[in-house]
Parts: C-alpha cells; sequence; structure tokens
C-alpha cells in the first residue's frame, strides 16, 4: 500500500512539473473545413478494426487529414469552378482537359485522390477471406489464379517509384488487369475503373512497416472485403460503378 501511494505521490509531483514547464499556448480550434459539393464519407468500420495489419493511428491520420486535405481542396476549387461538382467524379476525370488550365492540374490531384480514397475505404475491412464466386473465377482467368495475382499486384505496387497506386481494372465485360498510377491519378482518367486498388504512398504504411512496402502489400490481404469486391465487380459490369 505504502508503495503504491508513493507511487501515486510521485507520478503526481512529476505530472505538476512537467506542466509547470509546459509553455502557456493558447491552443487555437482547427479552422472548419471550407463547406461545399464535396463531402468525405466515414469509414464504415472503426479505425482500429484494422489491426494488426494497418495501425488504427494510421487509418485516423489518413483518413481525416490526407484524404479530407483533398476534399478541402476540391470545395475550394468549386467556389470559383462549381462545374467540377456538377457531373459525376468519373466523367470529370476523363475529361480534365476540358478544364480551365487554372485548376486542371489541382482536380487531377485532389479528386483523383478522393476517388482514390473512397474506392480504398470501401474495399476494406476487418475479416480477410478469399475472393468466390465471379470474382475469383475472373482472378483465375485473367491473372493467372489467386496466388499469381497476388504475388504479380505485389510486385508491381513495389515497383511503384514513389508515391502511386496499384489498381485492378475492370471493363464492362468484367476483364480484370492489374495497373499502377502515379500520384493520385487514377484509371477513371482513361475511361477505365478500378476494381480495388491499394494505396502505396508512403502515409498509407509507413507508421508501422516504415521502409518495408512489400511487406504492407502482403499484409494488406488481409484486411480486403472481398464481398465489397463482388458487389463493385457486378456494378461495374452493369455499368453502375461510380468511383
Ligand atoms: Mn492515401
Amino acid at each position: 500500500m505504502q508503495s503504491v501511494t508513493r507511487r501515486h505521490l510521485v507520478a503526481a509531483t512529476a505530472g505538476l512539473a512537467v506542466t509547470a514547464l509546459m509553455p502557456r499556448i493558447v491552443v487555437a480550434q482547427a479552422p472548419a473545413p471550407p463547406a461545399g459539393p464535396f463531402k468525405r464519407d466515414p469509414l464504415p468500420y472503426a479505425a482500429n478494426a484494422l489491426e494488426p495489419h494497418i495501425d488504427a493511428k494510421t487509418m485516423e491520420i489518413h483518413p481525416e487529414r490526407h484524404h479530407q486535405a483533398y476534399v478541402n481542396n476540391l470545395n475550394n476549387f468549386a467556389k470559383d469552378h462549381p462545374q467540377i461538382a456538377q457531373k459525376p467524379i468519373p466523367e470529370v476525370l476523363a475529361k480534365l482537359s476540358e478544364l480551365p488550365e487554372a485548376i486542371r492540374t489541382g482536380v487531377r490531384n485532389n479528386l483523383g485522390g478522393h476517388a482514390n480514397h473512397t474506392m480504398f475505404w470501401q474495399i476494406m475491412g476487418p475479416g480477410g477471406g478469399k475472393p468466390s464466386g465471379e470474382v475469383a473465377a475472373a482472378i483465375d482467368r485473367d491473372l493467372g489464379g489467386l496466388d499469381k495475382f497476388q504475388n504479380d499486384f505485389g510486385a508491381a505496387g513495389g515497383r511503384v517509384f514513389g508515391s502511386g497506386w496499384v489498381f485492378v481494372t475492370v471493363d464492362r465485360a468484367g476483364k480484370l488487369a492489374i495497373e499502377t498510377k502515379p500520384n493520385q491519378d487514377s484509371p477513371l482518367m482513361d475511361g477505365k475503373r478500378a476494381l480495388i486498388g491499394n494505396d502505396v504512398w508512403e502515409h498509407a504504411y509507413y507508421l508501422q512497416y516504415q521502409n518495408r512496402r512489400a511487406d504492407y502489400l502482403k499484409a494488406w490481404w488481409n484486411v480486403v472485403n472481398w464481398n465489397k469486391v463482388a458487389e463493385r465487380y457486378a456494378a461495374a459490369k452493369a455499368g453502375t460503378l461510380a468511383v
């Protein structure tokens, strides 16, 4: 008992000392994000739901700061250029050359980022599992089976120099292909659809994996929500897959 009391006292004193040393800074409230037509949906699972494969801190910072920054930038662009919010995202991204030059690169980066991350949060979830049904058959037919596909996808993701994404694209006939893109570029810019994609920007994995991108790419399969992927596959064939 004595030692517990003493420990508490020491801890309390240390706490007081630290508090006394802290500069008295008034912490400003974070500015409210600009209002506008672009919105980021909350994650469909808790931030810690993907542990131990993706850490909770990454799953807070990545959507709330990185993805949110893209959304905020889009809402700023939309103040003077409301047309970027008046068409479906795939249509805007497929016709970037029609945008005023002043916002073309900004929309490419930020709307690409918004689309990529919207897809990314959606296709992950706790539980893992394996593809089944039509998706599994398409992987066998077009990508050489699950093992070869996962190896090739990991290798392609590893070869992205700097920041970018590795995707599986899907066409209206349901045909799959692995494709990589730099920065926040998206298959939507080529008029294609992404069935899945993995973010290989360092912000997606650095807290837990540091330079070990290959380990992150391998572990990521444990958090792919194949039920959601199956829904996206059906939507792609029906022509209703948005982002
Ligand atoms: Mn990201």
